[in-house]
Formats: structure tokens, sequence, C-alpha cells
């Protein structure tokens, strides 16, 4: 398996995608929080968007090179947070919090190991494993919780990976 490495600071060669391609991925990156098909049409109906099968080739395709995700139990897509698609064939964790909808990607190769094992068991070839750990984060029910918590859940999940806001 052999794995590209990329010196550091020198971006991979960027996937071939089309223009639709380009604005559903640059509108998944701007939000950061889990994006259905429906909203998706909507933000870009400007751009030339008419019809949900439009976002849903767009979504596939860049589903396919590991630059989208799909959180089943929200029906709904959030972009890859890691920038150069590094993990496409690791196994995905999504931890899904079912008061804010907010989204915070991991990936773990030992995992993808234990799943690869359980899958040549049963004589199945697993091509791409998404697992969704639901529940309530911690900025909507904090520890020390006091009831003055519900401001902070407007202010939307801060993933791994990213820079925190200025
Ligand atoms: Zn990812
Ligand atoms: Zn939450």
């Amino acid at each position: 398996m052999a794995r590209q490495a990329h010196p550091t600071g020198t971006k991979p060669p960027r996937p071939e995608l089309t223009s639709n391609q380009r604005l559903v991925i640059d509108l998944l990156r701007r939000r950061r929080s889990p994006t259905t098909a429906y909203d998706i049409l909507d933000a870009l109906r400007e751009k030339g968007f008419r019809a949900p099968p439009q976002a849903y080739r767009a979504l596939e395709r860049l589903r396919k090179l590991g630059m989208v995700h799909r959180v089943d139990s929200l029906n709904a897509f959030v972009a890859c947070c890691q920038s150069d698609n590094t993990h496409q064939s690791d196994t995905v964790v999504l931890s899904v919090c079912t008061v804010c909808h907010g989204v915070t990607e991991m990936t773990d190769p030992k995992l993808r190991k234990k799943v690869t094992d359980l899958s040549s068991q049963c004589h199945l070839r697993a091509e791409r494993l998404t697992v969704e750990l639901r529940g309530c984060c911690l900025q909507c029910d904090p520890p020390d919780s006091t009831g003055d918590n519900i401001a902070a859940a407007g202010s939307g999940p801060v993933r791994p990976g990213e820079k925190s806001q200025e």
C-alpha cells in the first residue's frame, strides 16, 4: 500500500473538479457544519443549481474523492477536515452532537485494521467505513452545567486540523 508522501508545505495534486463540484466543496468548507443536499441547492441556486440531482452528483463524486463525508444520521454532508485526503481509505469516525448537530471528524488506523480483519472473516472486502458516534457534546451539556450554556450552542463545532476562529 504505497502511500504518497508529500514534502512538508507542499500540497498534493488537486483532483480535477467540475465547477459544480468546486462550488459544493467550497460551500461545505465555509459552513463547517452538516449541510443537506437541499440546503446546498438553495445556497447555490444563484450559481445555476436547479435540481437535486446536480447537488447529489457533485456530492457523490466529492465523497468518492474523500473530500466530503456523509453524516447518515443527519442525512447531511460535511467537508473532510483533512485537506490532503490522505485518509481516503481509512476509517472515518464522526462524532455527532444530537443537540447542536456539531460534527467532529477523527480517524484511527487501528480501528481500520480491526474492521479489515473482521470483514475478511466474513469474506467481505470493506471499502469504506464511517462510524458515527451520537451523543451530546460538551458545549451543549458541560459537566458543570449551570444552565447558562445555551448561547454557546450556536458557535458551531470546532474541528480538528483547523485553526480556531480569530
Ligand atoms: Zn475526512
Ligand atoms: Zn452540541
